[in-house]
């Protein structure tokens, strides 16, 4: 599954992080998930506690903020959050877009004992 090599990698890097940061302990792990990233929000908080078993974060508490699709308009110059495949100024019905990068998937921060 793609989530558990997705959720395997969060979890390596989080290690690694606490490893030179030398905290024995993860509380909490703080991502954000772009909304074109692909990543199933549901999928990783499913695979993330196998995939943090037997490791510093073990039990530790996935919090994942989704970043939402942002788009700035070239024509009316007004923001909207446009649905991935549908992508007009709801405004104006533009398609001359500006998107934000919503494909960000990353590790923001720890929460250490
Ligand atoms: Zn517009």
């Amino acid at each position: 599954m793609h989530e558990m090599s997705l959720a395997q990698a969060l979890v390596d890097q989080a290690v690694e992080l606490v490893r030179l940061d030398g905290c024995s302990r993860v509380l909490g792990v703080d991502v954000r998930i772009g909304a074109l990233s692909g990543v199933m929000r549901d999928a990783l908080e499913f695979c993330f506690p196998a995939a943090a078993r037997g490791t510093a974060l073990e039990g530790a508490e996935l919090r994942v903020t989704e970043v939402p699709l942002k788009a700035m308009c070239r024509d009316c110059r007004i923001e909207s959050r446009p649905k991935p495949f549908e992508i007009q100024c709801p405004h104006c019905g533009s398609m001359n877009l500006e998107l934000s990068d919503a494909r960000e998937f990353k590790l923001v921060s720890l929460e250490v004992e």
